[in-house]
């Protein structure tokens, strides 16, 4: 597929090509893994969390160029923040890529903003954001079915 061709679009290529913090993570405090059926997206999320910051975030996983880099901009947005940021952040990606106001400064996010024209490829952006968010309220499993 071709997201609209804007200025973001590089971001997008860069980071599916290149994931940021794509690696295991011993010992971690939180760990989730997600899934998206309908694409075949897998995402597993690691968290270090200190005091209720993270304080590191990795993942790994397999799937297409949109699920990839939206996990990595992910890891690169929460680093250092806390928790409260972080789900913050969540709410605000997923009203973006579903096409909702956004409040929020939401930065890098903003690269994501095409796929709401793509009703099927908003699962593949916001799988990282589900997988971390079960992780932060400790669940170890999530999926994109049934949600957005
Ligand atoms: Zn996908």
């Amino acid at each position: 597929m071709s997201i609209s061709a804007d200025l973001y679009q590089e971001l997008i290529l860069d980071h599916s090509k290149s994931p940021r913090n794509f690696r295991a993570m011993e010992n971690p405090d939180r760990e989730a893994e997600g899934i998206n059926p309908l694409c075949g997206d897998e995402v597993t999320v690691f968290l270090k969390i200190e005091a209720d910051r993270i304080i590191d975030v990795s993942f790994q996983g397999q799937g297409c160029a949109i699920s990839k880099a939206s996990a990595s901009v992910l890891t690169t947005m929460i680093k250092g923040k806390p928790i409260a940021d972080a789900e913050q952040l969540f709410q605000a990606f997923h009203d973006l890529v579903t096409g909702k106001p956004v409040s929020i400064d939401v930065g890098k996010l903003a690269a994501f903003q095409g796929v709401a024209v793509y009703p099927t490829r908003v699962k593949c952006a916001t799988l990282a954001w589900h997988t971390l968010h079960s992780a932060l309220q400790g669940e170890q499993k999530t999926s994109t079915e049934g949600k957005e």
